[in-house]
């Protein structure tokens, strides 16, 4: 491969989408900056004077080595079915187009399996020596750091392997352009040297030990359901998580309210092992879910012959929690007598079981949970005043997820972690566009919804790569999100769907166009509510042309 030619950009250009009404700009689903080099040259100045050039430099390559590393994943994306050299200079092309340099290869040999690689390649105008010469004038020795970061992050994310990228000459130099030459890091004499620029923290490690780390983990992981703790930051939840470390201490019951799905189960459990009743066991029931006959028996346990089919005395959830903690979810769910030997068992610290004429002690704290209105259910009725005394001297609200948006990354982070062990998947993250989604989506779930999104996300992202917005919302968005920062949200995703997609769906469908268009026109029409001229606007012509196109529609 000596004479390299690129292939046309336009699949490239595609993915870069402005969408100024929303201060957006995507390069597919990634959200990116259009920033001046002069206040990028001020920034590098600063850093360079505040934390040295050993440290600037050290900055400025990791953070081009993350920007390559995630342009890497549109090469796979546009062009996976095509020659590998075709596939690799995705990074130059992309990083031609977001204006860094003109980027002549000179000389590219790479074995996709990884074995070998060379590549040579003359930066023209590099915005960074550039930079460099603006603030400081002519210097001795490289500087397109952050340059050489991107080219390095982009080959090594490409090539599956630390490959590093050195500038054999630079233009802030003197010389007329920058010339940079890439090979495996072992390959280089003085890689010790440079690899520091690299490493520090989590790039390179992040992209080469991830694999074992992923294994360590599945090791560590011994039932893979396993409750993670607890993820937040936000005030409301941590106000909630201090309720909860404060009543461990003591023998309150407890009483949970939220949403559903906000994780008071979650809570729960951890209210259970930040106790001193950690070693006890820990008893989990949904009164909603057991029938009312056989609630009391569940709960109280039974004697043998106490009611026809109790063939054996059975213990209940109360004794067998004894000593640790018993959880009542959905306690809003008791029937009235349940709701009455309850109480007395609160209130003796006894309970008897169905058939049997003994009491016994049991030492159970009582955490109960309910999403229903207790207050409510009282006034109607349908819970007894006495009992919701006793159950609410010690509530602790969740807040739900939609009060709690900020909490959200890390909750996701953690997610992703744990399904990417759980299906034994390396995944990179997630796309800032679905990130942005997820932000808008007003959880009607709650953290529960937020899980199983997230796991479908997780099992669709290809292998080694990010969850992208595809993944997370199939089809039709969840229902009610869309009365809220849905539509614009829905809008701009129309607007970002590759418009080969659209077409192949069409053709796929096997409608016909005089069809389509008819119904293209309709829906227009439609969503404008019968403006004409509105929806001339939504389908980007003038009234006169809608008019003429319905009316062809009609004869
Ligand atoms: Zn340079």
């Amino acid at each position: 491969m000596t004479t390299i030619q690129y292939p046309e950009s336009a699949d490239l250009r595609s993915l870069l989408r402005f969408a100024p009404e929303d201060g957006h700009i995507w390069l597919s689903e990634h959200r990116m900056l259009l920033l001046h080099v002069g206040a990028m040259s001020e920034l590098r100045k600063e850093l360079i004077g505040s934390v040295g050039q050993q440290q600037a430099r050290r900055i400025l390559t990791r953070m081009g080595f993350a920007s390559g590393m995630r342009d890497a994943e549109l090469a796979r994306k546009t062009r996976q079915a095509r020659d590998p050299a075709d596939a690799f200079v995705v990074g130059p092309q992309l990083h031609m187009l977001e204006g860094c340099a003109r980027v002549e290869p000179v000389r590219l040999e790479f074995d996709m399996q990884g074995n070998t690689f060379y590549a040579e390649f003359l930066w023209h105008d590099a915005w960074e020596a550039e930079a460099h010469v603006q603030a400081f004038g002519e210097v001795d020795q490289p500087v397109c750091w952050m340059m050489i970061g991107y080219a390095s992050g982009y080959t090594s994310a490409f090539m599956g392997r630390f490959i590093l990228f050195k500038e054999t000459q630079c233009a802030a130099t003197g010389c007329e352009n920058c010339r940079i030459v890439g090979k495996p890091a072992e390959e280089w004499p003085d890689a010790d040297e440079l690899r520091p620029y690299f490493e520090a923290d989590s790039i390179v490690g992040r992209l080469l030990e991830l694999r074992e780390e992923i294994e360590a983990m599945r090791h560590t992981i011994a039932c893979p359901r396993k409750t993670p703790d607890l993820i937040g930051s936000s005030s409301s939840f941590l106000h909630a998580y201090d309720l909860i470390s404060r009543a461990a201490s003591t023998s309150v019951s407890v009483l949970l309210l939220g949403e559903t799905g906000v994780g008071k189960e979650r809570f729960a459990r951890t209210l259970h092992e930040m106790s001193a009743r950690k070693d006890a066991p820990f008893v989990a029931v949904n009164c909603a879910a057991l029938p009312d006959e056989l609630i009391e028996s569940e709960l109280f346990g039974v004697e043998r012959g106490a009611f026809t089919g109790a063939h054996a005395s059975r213990a209940g959830k109360f004794e067998r929690a004894h000593g640790g903690t018993l959880f009542l979810d959905e306690v809003g769910e008791l029937p009235l007598p349940a709701q009455a030997k309850l109480l007395r068992v609160l209130q003796e610290g006894e309970i008897e079981r169905l058939g049997d004429e003994r009491t016994r002690k049991i030492n159970v704290r009582l955490v109960a949970a309910t999403n229903v209105d207790l207050q409510k259910a009282v006034s109607a009725g349908t819970f007894r005043r006495d009992l919701y005394y006793r159950l609410n001297v010690y509530p602790v609200t969740i807040p739900p997820l939609r009060e709690r948006p900020g909490d959200i990354p890390a909750l996701v982070d953690a997610l992703v972690r744990r399904f990417e062990t759980l299906h034994g998947k390396r995944i990179a993250g997630i796309s800032d566009k679905a990130m942005h989604a997820l932000k808008l989506h007003s959880w009607p779930g709650n953290v529960r919804e937020l899980e199983n999104v997230l796991e479908r996300g997780a099992i669709l992202a290809p292998q080694n790569g990010l969850i992208e917005i595809e993944h997370l919302f199939i089809g039709a968005l969840p229902d009610d999100s869309q009365e809220h920062a849905l539509s614009a949200r829905g809008e701009l995703e129309a607007a970002h769907r590759p418009p080969q997609d659209l077409v192949a769906a069409v053709l796929a469908s096997g409608v016909s166009l005089e069809a389509f268009e008819q119904n293209l026109l309709n829906r227009a029409v439609d969503q404008a509510n019968g403006n004409l001229a509105a929806a001339a606007r939504l389908l980007g012509m003038t009234r006169p042309q809608l008019n003429y196109r319905i009316k062809k529609q009609a004869g």
